[in-house]
């Protein structure tokens, strides 16, 4: 039998990424970052200097860049054309950007085509804002990720300052709720929890507690399919 289908979804700092990781370890799973796509074709737009609403040129960029993500030792490797990305999608300029190209529809038919791809034969978990309503909407798991907005904004400050970048918690809640109005508010695909989604409030809740309940419900879902 197939893999599950496991889609995680949720908002700036719910831990998408760190417990889409583990679960996929657990279960011996794919695990695909698709924030980490949209990122890479930010980069290159503001290296080539294109505006966030030229929507047909970024359409064209996104269709002609290749993305690969790799699985490594140390975390998950970005490659750009070829190039390694990793560190530079995650800076504070790239995040904000990345959030503004994104309401483009056009540019988002390219990746979401890949996701499908890498997805279709099941044993992944995918995260990002739109997998259990857009890309995969009808995934055998739907998680809807959340958490207080103070310990989200905590947990990216964490992320920068280990970096060594000076930002502050004000600065920091600021650029959470500026992102999540972006990616709530706008018509393409927007953050939403899919009605069929199981809601994860892991606000008091670490990563390895978080990715076993998802590991439990995955499991429950395996085991009702036989
Ligand atoms: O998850 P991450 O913070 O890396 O995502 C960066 C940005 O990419 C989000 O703020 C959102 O605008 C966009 N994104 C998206 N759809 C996804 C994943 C990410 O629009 N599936």
């Amino acid at each position: 039998m197939r893999g599950l289908i496991i889609a995680i979804d949720g908002p700036v700092g719910s831990g998408k990424s760190s417990t889409a990781r583990r679960v996929a370890e657990l279960l011996g799973y794919t695990y695909l970052d698709s924030g980490a796509m949209y990122r890479a074709v930010a980069l290159k737009a503001l290296r080539q200097g294109i505006p966030f609403d030229a929507a047909a040129q970024l359409e064209a960029l996104a269709a002609e860049t290749r993305i690969d993500l790799l699985a490594g030792e140390s975390g998950q490797r970005v490659l750009l054309d070829g190039a390694d990305v990793t560190a530079e999608i995650r800076t504070p300029k790239v995040s904000q950007f990345t959030s503004k190209i994104s309401v483009q529809a056009g540019l988002r038919v390219h990746l979401v085509a890949e996701q499908r791809r890498v997805g279709a034969a099941g044993g992944v978990v995918m995260e990002g804002r739109d997998i259990g309503t857009a890309v995969f909407p009808h995934a055998d798991l739907k998680i809807f990720l959340d958490a207080s907005v103070e310990v989200r904004a905590q947990r990216r400050l964490a992320e920068h300052t280990a970096r060594g970048e000076k930002i502050t918690l004000e600065q920091m809640m600021g650029e959470v709720h500026e992102r999540d109005a972006r990616d709530t508010d706008r018509e393409a695909s927007p953050l939403v929890r899919a009605a069929d989604a199981v809601l994860v409030d892991n606000t008091a809740m670490d990563v390895e507690e978080t990715a076993r309940l998802v590991v439990m419900l995955a499991r429950e879902k395996a085991e009702s399919r036989v």
